[in-house]
């Protein structure tokens, strides 16, 4: 993929927020070569409604991404759709949002992947940039770790650590590619426990949450009658999250990131880290990157 790609139609879904448990109408639609993902709350009446989808933007991590504009328009739990739009390679696209939450549909990617393929994907007559790492950027939050390495294959490696018998310790290495992506992660659902999702209801939140859009640990093991998806379900759904998160910084990132029981929050910060350093990164275009690859397997050849 070298040139910028966008929907070739509009598509429409629906679902329900996890967090505030209301229906929500989405509407995805193309949208100019350059202008990015940018959401557009529709049920607001203020001046500004559109938010773009940067690392900047982002105010809360706590229960998912939340990202706000100058004049207070926000859009929580942006990280599943924004990682349908990585995993295919989908750059200028205008979310119409008639609510505060992305739906949650089933707690994965893979109803995204579907809407996005239902749709059809176009590309634009303009190069496909890239955020290229030039050299290692470690960021560490309350005992999480995350870095940024140059890489000549883009990846996400994961390892999580939960002190519970279905989850354990998990590790994942994903290579990024759209196929790869629809095999290995995005089916990957979101998951919690039983008595901190009650914890959560007390408090007003997590109030569209169920066994139809997470995966839910008790002392039984998963809740959930149909099982898991993957034996290693939890860490597959972290790579899809880190995946989400890390486009917002605006393009793809290539390098290799390596997180250590990764959330919302430090994978924010390492994007904010990385491009804080002009030094840590450049932009390339996806043709000089193919070009980089030819020219080195023909000096190996
Ligand atoms: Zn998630």
């Amino acid at each position: 993929m070298t040139e910028r790609t966008t929907l070739a139609q509009a598509a429409v879904s629906a679902g329900i927020g996890l967090h505030t448990g209301a229906r929500v109408r989405m509407v995805l639609k193309p949208a100019a070569a350059g202008s990015g993902i940018v959401f557009e709350r529709t049920d607001l009446d203020c001046a500004n409604r559109r938010i773009p989808a940067r690392f900047d933007l982002v105010r809360s991590t706590d229960l998912g991404t939340t990202i706000i504009n100058a004049d207070g328009a926000s859009v929580a739990t942006v990280e599943h759709l924004m990682a349908a739009f990585a995993g295919l390679g989908v750059d200028d696209v205008l979310v119409e949002l008639h609510g505060p939450e992305i739906p949650a549909m089933d707690g994965s990617s893979m109803p995204f992947i579907e809407l996005l393929e239902h749709a059809g994907l176009k590309t634009q007559p303009a190069p496909r940039r890239a955020i290229r790492v030039m050299k290692p950027v470690e960021v560490a939050l309350g005992g999480r770790t995350a870095v940024f390495l140059p890489a000549l294959k883009p990846a996400i490696d994961v390892s999580i650590d939960f002190d519970n018998a279905v989850i354990g310790r998990q590790q994942y290495r994903f290579e990024t590619s759209p196929e790869g992506f629809r095999k290995e992660i995005a089916a990957a659902r979101t998951f919690g426990f039983r008595r901190e999702y009650e914890t959560l209801l007390k408090a007003g939140l997590a109030r569209g949450g169920s066994l139809e859009n997470a995966v839910v640990l008790d002392d039984e093991g998963v809740a959930n009658p149909e099982g898991l998806r993957f034996a290693d379900e939890f860490v597959r759904h972290k790579i899809l999250d880190a995946l989400g998160d890390l486009y917002l910084a605006g393009a793809p990132i290539l390098g290799l990131y390596q997180a250590s029981r990764p959330g919302h929050g430090i994978n924010n910060v390492a994007v904010r880290a990385l491009m804080a350093d002009a030094s840590a990164w450049k932009w390339v275009t996806m043709s000089e990157m193919a070009e980089a690859g030819d020219a080195s397997r023909a000096l190996r050849g």
